[in-house]
């Protein structure tokens, strides 16, 4: 499906991102050749008349996007049965629904994901016996199952160490072919009671020593928190990121900025829940409020240097694989970064927290021509990101017409 690949290509973009966090440039000459960006520079007068040359002077170009936190094994549906349903469905019957779920996400210009676990590793079994380049030109990162207490939250999304094994030998065990790790070491967040903490899934040394064992075996781990004292283990326990972190509080920001620990915000699964609800029920009211909040420590995020990194969390309920990024990118627009900021947490952070910045998250010279192009300026891409015009993979283009 990737229409290969002339050796070489120019192209001209009336504006472009190149996901660092910079403001869009305007008016950029992009040279290609043997799939690799050779040059970017400002368009020059003699540049118009050169040969073989992509007129996208109405477009925007930036990376490729990066969802740093879905469940795809798992449906966005509402629909309590098919919720239901998921749980216990075979590989054989949900292999064609993935496979159509990754092809959703790249028609939205999602070009790498990171999983966020099921209960039977689908999504690790999906990987390892059907993930080609060719059919699916989409880089996948999956922990298998993540691991949570026995008796508490997550037995959706993963499993508890055996009565005679601890975390740290559970995670060892597990180790065939998995990505990285994934630890649930909270509970939800209550729409009953604003900010409710639960407490933690795991003890200190329990968690310390699963991750350093991960780090041993070049495994990052990602720990579900919510609440002051499970996400304060966590970062102390030395995880990579925070998945969710609502109500983590300020010592905890100051504490990942000076750690590099990243943040995943998740703020659509909480915004879905409040359309959800009752439009005038406490819980909707709760959950906007909740959304506030986040909002909030995403202000103070941005001010002590968190990197925060887009994830949507896709699969939980309301909340579709592929258009949820650009969903979730206009939330933290209202929330008070920038767009290049929010670009910057979509591309760059996210390649790097999954660490293949090398082929995908910032376009320069030396990087694979692996971009997306939407018609219009900067500050109409998130309402385009649904759908971009173009989508090059290592200097081919996807078809997005056949898709
Ligand atoms: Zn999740």
């Amino acid at each position: 499906m990737i229409n290969n690949n002339s050796s070489a290509l120019n192209l001209l973009a009336g504006w472009f991102f190149d996901g660092t966090g910079c403001p869009a440039q305007k008016n950029v000459f992009i040279k290609i050749k043997n799939n690799i960006i050779k040059s970017v520079d400002n368009i020059q007068s003699g540049d118009l008349r050169s040969r073989d040359i992509i007129d996208l002077r109405h477009c925007t170009i930036m990376p490729g996007l990066v969802d740093s936190h879905v469940h795809l094994a798992m449906s966005g549906s509402v629909d309590p049965a098919v919720r239901d349903m998921q749980l216990s469905i075979i590989f054989e019957d949900i292999k064609k629904i993935m496979g159509a779920r990754i092809l959703r996400n790249l028609s939205c210009g999602v070009l790498a994901l990171r999983d966020g676990g099921d209960r039977a590793c689908h999504t690790l079994n999906f990987k390892h016996k059907y993930l080609n380049f060719d059919k699916y030109p989409v880089c996948i990162k999956t922990p298998g199952s993540g691991w949570h207490a026995k008796g508490r939250y997550g037995r959706f999304i993963g499993q508890s160490p055996q009565d005679d094994k601890t975390l740290k030998d559970s995670v060892v065990s597990f180790r065939k072919n998995i990505d990285h790790i994934k630890i649930i070491n909270s509970g939800l967040n209550s729409f009953k009671k604003f900010g409710k903490e639960t407490r933690p899934q795991f003890a200190f040394n329990e968690l310390k020593e699963a991750i350093k064992k991960g780090n041993n075996l070049g495994l990052k781990t990602m720990i579900h928190a919510n609440g002051k004292e499970p996400v304060r283990m966590a970062i102390e326990a030395g995880c990579h990121s925070i998945e969710h972190g609502y109500f983590m509080g300020h010592n905890n920001l100051r504490l990942m900025a000076e750690k590099g620990v990243f943040w995943i915000p998740t703020l659509i699964p909480v915004n879905a829940a409040a359309h959800l609800f009752d439009k005038t029920s406490k819980e909707a009211a709760m959950a906007h409020r909740t959304l506030e909040h986040q909002f909030e420590q995403i202000t103070i995020a941005k001010k002590l240097g968190v990197k925060i990194a887009v994830g949507t969390d896709a699969g939980s309920i309301g909340v579709y694989h592929g258009k949820a990024v650009a969903e979730e990118m206009k939330l933290l627009l209202k929330a008070g970064l920038s767009i290049e900021d929010v670009v910057c947490s979509a591309t760059c952070n996210g390649a790097e927290l999954l660490g293949i910045n090398k082929i995908i998250g910032t376009l320069r010279a030396g990087m694979p021509a692996t971009f997306i192009v939407f018609s219009g300026g900067p500050l109409s891409i998130l309402d385009k990101l649904f759908l971009p015009e173009q989508i090059y993979i290592n200097g081919g283009q996807w078809d997005v017409i056949k898709m």
